[in-house]
């Protein structure tokens, strides 16, 4: 319906040209609209104004309106026409509407005939210029009005192909378009000394347009200016910088921040006031696939016989367990520690930093020493940690968090998980499969609530399937102690139950850390989501101090803390050359339950509440040959395109390895390539990557040219014949 609607535009937009080619030839307008012919009707339509004055201000005015609105050109012979009929002021007043409102009329074709087409076809593509005209619209519209040397009709069309408003446009280019009106219409009085055109523009009147038309964008720099100088305006700057870049923080974001601006040869200081390495290293990412890793180990054990492998026992020995992670945590410690990142050239400073300017940094070593540097840059890398609700008892209860539960020696044997997201669900699935007894409660209606329901029921039934008992729906109202027990009170409805537990886990989100090293004091706004407020470049109000990783949201992931940091590192050293706004187009995830679900672009839950159009194609796992061979055939991959095309918007694969099956999604969405180029492409056999292929394959099979194979049978019946 939406293709067909565009057809028929494209058809009528061809029609509209060739009208208007035509009829220019058939009127011989070009010969009508030049100075000459102007110039030798002088005398003939003075004297038929005289008689006819109101006559001849209408047909002038519609003849303008229609030349502009099917973007004739002649503009400027009309204008002068307009000073020598009807003197400068009628003139003016005359030109200025007929121009405005024909300017309208050939901005509303072009959106009619054209803006759908050329959106739908380039929207990707055109998101840097929609943008900037969303923003800068008013001053860009304004600069081309006001310098006469920009073709009108040209301006007219291209702004109907971008998203301004109507209003806005003819309120625009009637004030834009007054001062070189004005000065084509005193020309048309003086028109008997003009011998061309290019003469009314001297060198001086040129000149004094493109200043008029620099002004916008000058006045806009120097408001800009002003609120820089606001916000620095308290703030003593030094006169010389120890240091480029000051990176606080040496998680994901702080340590490949560092490792940027050191490869670029600047002179870095990354501070860190606990652990090298941060939050991924010593409590998140890294202990938690360990330990994801033995309790897949300890599954397969009892499941062993289902793979004709017999009499197999085994027991958890959690010590070990703990010992494990711990060890792996030590084998990838080198990665991020103080020894390597000096041999890249970073300085490391182990201790507390806090910002004191917005050009120098104090830090507190661990044996209480002070020291305050300067530098041009700081990056704030301070990353986030578990947020723990007030609930009432909990400070007597005690509870665990993703930073404390590495530190457990026995294992829970009731252990409750308070939250549905990646974090408790690998958790929850973990130790139920070690051997505790586990339930997971959640508020909302389903576990891991921006996946697609479809997705977050596989993950439960999974869940379920290792012991663990989730509740959602399930809000969590106080601690007691019952008995000598600890027991939770959760409210379902309005039926509440008491849940038994020797350990409570929280993982109910993370806040970021935004407290405790300066923000306050230099009056650095957060966001809603206490986030520090970053623009597109990862700038706060202090355009040289910048924010990455879960302190700057909006992903509390590590690989999107590393791919912000090579922003804020450029913009931060080479900002003053050019700048690059961080790029989110394209940010995968994964939580690592088994199955694992992995995601990049839409879902369909965020297409529909966006309204973006789309079709699903989707390959079910148990049709593959090697997931059936590893008894893995639990799970799909499902994929979102553009209606009609191979153009994917999302691809979400539940499954065994999701995680890394994802990355040629990943792939395909950042470098613009299709299912079509997926299914040409060679997978090896057998392997679970097959799965991308085949769901590229359903995608072509739904889209085969029905009509064409029509034909092509009846031509092989033929050759049989
Ligand atoms: C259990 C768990 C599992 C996870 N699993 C995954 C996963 O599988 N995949 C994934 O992508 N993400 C995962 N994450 C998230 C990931 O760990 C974070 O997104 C990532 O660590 C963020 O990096 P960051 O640099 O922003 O902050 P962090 O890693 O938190 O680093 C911030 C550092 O700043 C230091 N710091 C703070 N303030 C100061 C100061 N004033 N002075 C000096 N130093 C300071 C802190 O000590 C800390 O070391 C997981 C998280 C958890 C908790």
């Amino acid at each position: 319906m939406k293709r067909a609607r565009l057809g028929l535009r494209w058809l009528i937009f061809i029609l509209v040209v060739v009208g208007l080619f035509w009829s220019y030839q058939a009127f011989d307008l070009g010969r009508l609209l030049t100075l000459e012919h102007i110039k030798a009707s002088r005398d003939a339509l003075v004297d038929f104004y005289t008689t006819q004055p109101l006559l001849t201000v209408f047909v002038y005015f519609v003849i303008y309106v229609l030349a502009t609105a099917a973007s004739i050109p002649g503009a400027v012979i009309l204008t002068l026409a307009a000073g020598t009929l009807f003197g400068f002021g009628l003139g003016l007043l005359l030109v200025s509407f007929a121009s405005s409102l024909g300017a309208l009329l050939a901005f509303l074709v072009a959106r009619y005939l054209l803006h759908g087409a050329i959106q739908s076809r380039f929207g990707q593509s055109l998101k840097p210029i929609n943008e900037g005209i969303a923003r800068d619209g008013v001053l860009y519209l304004l600069t081309l009005r006001l310098v006469p040397l920009f073709p009108f009709w040209l301006i007219n069309l291209l702004m109907g192909l971008t998203p301004m408003s109507a209003t806005r446009f003819y309120g625009v280019s009637q004030i834009g378009m007054l001062p070189g009106t004005a000065v084509y219409v005193f020309a048309g009085t003086q028109l008997a000394t003009i011998d061309s055109v290019g003469d009314i523009l001297s060198p001086l009147l040129l000149g004094s347009l493109l200043l008029l038309g620099s002004f916008p964008i000058m006045a806009k720099l120097f408001v800009n200016y002003l609120a820089q100088r606001k916000v620095y305006g308290a703030w003593q700057k030094p006169k010389k910088f120890d240091r480029n870049l000051i990176v606080i923080g040496a998680g994901a974001g702080g340590l490949v921040t560092a490792y940027i601006g050191a490869a670029v040869k600047a002179r870095v200081t990354l501070i860190e006031g606990h652990k090298m390495g941060g939050d991924c290293l010593n409590y998140g990412c890294v202990p938690s696939k360990a330990l994801i890793r033995s309790a897949k180990v300890a599954k397969q054990l009892k499941i062993a016989k289902d793979f004709g492998v017999e009499d197999v026992t085994g027991q958890v020995n959690f010590k070990a367990v703990m010992q494990r992670i711990h060890d792996v945590i030590q084998l990838i410690e080198p990665h991020d520690s103080v020894q390597r990142y000096t041999d890249l050239g970073v300085e490391v400073m182990l201790g507390h930093a806090v910002i004191r300017t917005p050009w120098s940094v104090e830090v507190t070593s661990p044996d209480g020493q002070s020291q305050t540097l300067t530098t041009r840059n700081i990056v704030i890398a301070a990353g986030a940690k578990p947020f723990v609700p007030p609930i009432p008892g909990l400070k007597e209860s005690g509870y665990l968090t993703s930073d404390t539960i590495w530190n457990l020696t026995e294992l829970p044997s009731r252990l409750v998980v308070l939250g549905g997201g990646p974090i408790g669900c690998e958790l929850s699935q973990s130790f139920a499969r070690l051997g505790s007894q586990v339930t997971q409660v959640e508020m909302t209606s389903q576990l891991l609530g921006r996946e697609d329901p479809e997705v977050s029921e596989q993950v439960k039934a999974a869940l379920q399937r290792d012991g663990v008992v989730v509740l959602t729906e399930h809000k969590a109202l106080r601690i007691e102690r019952v008995a000598g027990e600890q027991q939770i009170i959760v409210q379902h409805g309005d039926v509440e139950t008491a849940i038994t537990f020797d350990h409570i886990l929280f993982a109910v989100g993370r806040s970021p850390r935004v407290t405790g090293y300066g923000l306050e004091a230099l009056g650095i706004p957060l966001t809603s989501k206490n986030t520090i407020d970053t623009n597109a470049y990862l700038q706060t109000i202090y355009p040289n101090i910048f924010a990455v990783g879960d302190v700057a949201g909006p992903f509390q992931l590590t690989h999107a803390a590393a791919h912000q940091a090579w922003y804020a590192a450029v913009n931060g050293l080479f900002g003053r050359f050019k700048r690059f706004k961080v790029d989110y187009s394209v940010m995968p995830a994964a939580t690592f339950t088994d199955p694992e679900v992995a995601r990049v672009g839409l879902s369909e839950t965020e297409a529909k509440a966006i309204g973006v159009p789309y079709e699903i194609t989707r390959y079910d796992l148990d049709d593959l040959d090697r997931a059936i061979a590893d008894g893995t055939a639990q799970g799909f991959v499902k994929v979102l395109t553009v209606p009609g095309k191979d153009k994917i918007l999302g691809a979400t694969i539940v499954g065994e390895h999701a995680g890394d099956l994802l990355a040629e999604f990943v792939l395909a969405m950042k470098y613009g390539l299709g299912l079509n180029k997926i299914l040409g492409t060679v997978h090896t056999y057998p392997t679970m990557s097959e799965a991308n292929k085949y769901v590229a394959g359903q995608w072509k099979r739904a889209h085969a040219p029905k009509r064409l194979l029509a034909w092509v049978e009846k031509y092989h019946r033929w050759q049989r014949s």
